[in-house]
């Protein structure tokens, strides 16, 4: 595992990045994209330097699991409750990942197709 996050999200776990802020505590940070691809783009991330699914240890289950809790509590909060909101996390260029701090896409607002593009 890499130990120095020198990514754009370990800038803004460091504040030495301003970012807009909807939750945060000891172990997670979600904050909203600077480039919304909906009415409601939100990334939760941990705040301990993971680059994504490959890059996880058994010791990661519970941070993993309680991203996915936050994400349902600030989905919740944004209102997102009776349409629904759906969840991405991109691993790897291949498919999409441009910043090496895993991250879990909320996406909510708009209409949305399956299977994604
Ligand atoms: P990925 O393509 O890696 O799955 O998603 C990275 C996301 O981070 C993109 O949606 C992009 O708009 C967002 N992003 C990149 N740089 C910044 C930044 O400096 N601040 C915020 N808030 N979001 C960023």
């Amino acid at each position: 595992m890499t130990t120095e996050n020198n990514t754009i999200f370990g800038k803004i776990i460091r504040g030495e990045v301003p970012s807009e802020k909807v939750y945060e505590d000891d172990d997670v940070l979600a904050f909203k994209d600077l480039n919304p691809t909906a009415p409601v783009h939100i990334l939760v991330i941990p705040k301990k330097y993971i680059v994504n699914l490959f890059d996880v240890e058994e010791e990661d289950a519970e941070l993993l699991g309680k991203l996915l809790l936050v994400a349902g509590k600030v989905a919740s909060e944004q209102g997102l409750e009776e349409d629904g909101f759906r969840t991405v996390i991109n691993n790897g260029a291949g498919v999409g990942q441009s910043v090496f701090h895993i991250h879990v896409h909320i996406l909510g607002g708009r209409d949305f197709s399956w299977p994604p593009g």
